[in-house]
């Protein structure tokens, strides 16, 4: 896929701090590309600066093969972390002003605006006042009014805070069927179940720095350690005695049914290799790969960089 979007070595000092130090990403077109990093990182900065909110001091940015323009950002939606609705106006009024801003035309914005709110379920809040709704349906507002123009790009700043879970599921579905949609996304987050449920690329940034980028399948495979866990009879014997020497023993607990085990192998040993040291001595009920979390990889990505060895 070739990219939607790039950022090649981009950088913003604000007064005293250095929030993007050259920052590389690369966007694949039609993927879903999350942006992870604890608090503090740069990642609204750099999304900031995609929607030429703010200037970087350094670095470009291309979109649809060629330099990112002032009016691309009609291809793009933006949903902000900060995110405010006028109060005091209607939601059905708000919204449709919304998507009118977005290049919709009256009749345009009032079909699919129409369309949303039957799909979400808030009919009735059309002449409600936004101060009589919840921060989390004032969310989902703010959601719909983002991708109502079917833009290109979407970029959403960590967009399941404040959301429960069942609202949460519903923009994780959403966002999918976006992607099915054509659209390239891009969001940010520092919650992890979410990256391996919806991300096919991330960027983990740590101090203003890209820390680890690529596809989610090749970092779990890059972080993958050959560990195997695996459930077998109880017997008298121990695993210590029959694992051939570079096995490395885990963890290992017993329940009424079974034995479990971890076992670390040598890079050179296959599960076959492990099955075929057990077998002669018990019966194997279940063999299956340790496969490290994104969360996991994030924990490390980050302590690798931060400590100083
Ligand atoms: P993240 O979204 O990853 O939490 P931000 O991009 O919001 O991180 O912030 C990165 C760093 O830059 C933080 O230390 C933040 O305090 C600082 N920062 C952000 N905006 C400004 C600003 N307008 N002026 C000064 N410092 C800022």
């Amino acid at each position: 896929m070739p990219d939607l979007f790039s950022a090649h070595s981009v950088s913003k000092q604000y007064s005293n701090h250095k929030a993007l130090d050259k920052v590389t990403i690369h966007v694949p077109e039609n993927h879903i590309f999350g942006l992870l990093g604890p608090n503090g990182a740069g990642k609204t900065t750099l999304i900031r600066i995609i929607n030429q909110i703010i200037a970087p001091d350094e670095g470009t940015l291309t979109f649809m093969g060629r330099n990112l323009q002032p009016n691309d950002i009609a291809l793009i939606g933006y949903l902000p972390e900060e995110r405010g609705l006028y109060k005091k106006m209607t939601v059905g009024e708000q919204s449709m002003y919304l998507a009118q801003l977005k290049g919709l035309s009256h009749h345009e914005a009032q079909k699919r605006l129409k369309y949303w709110f039957e799909k979400f379920e808030i009919k009735g809040w059309w002449n409600k006042k936004v101060e009589e709704l919840s921060k989390g349906m004032q969310q989902k507002i703010q959601f719909l009014v983002t991708i109502i123009h079917e833009p290109k790009l979407l970029i959403f700043d960590e967009p399941f805070s404040g959301f429960d879970p069942i609202n949460a599921n519903m923009m994780k579905e959403e966002i999918l069927s976006q992607k099915e949609k054509g659209a390239t996304i891009i969001f940010s987050t520092h919650n992890m179940s979410s990256v391996e449920e919806l991300c096919d690329d991330i960027a983990l940034i740590n101090r203003s720095k890209v820390v680890l980028d690529g596809s989610v399948r090749n970092i779990k495979k890059t972080f993958k350690t050959n560990t195997f866990g695996i459930s077998y009879n109880s017997w008298d014997g121990t695993l210590n005695s029959i694992l051939p020497a570079g096995y490395e023993i885990l963890q290992e607990s017993e329940d009424a049914d079974h034995r479990h085990a971890q076992i670390k192998l040598p890079p050179d040993a296959s599960p076959n290799d492990l099955i075929s040291a057990m077998l002669p001595f018990v019966t194997i009920y279940s063999v299956n790969e340790k496969i490290p979390s994104m969360n996991d990889i994030f924990i490390q990505a980050v302590t690798r960089q931060t400590s100083p060895n």
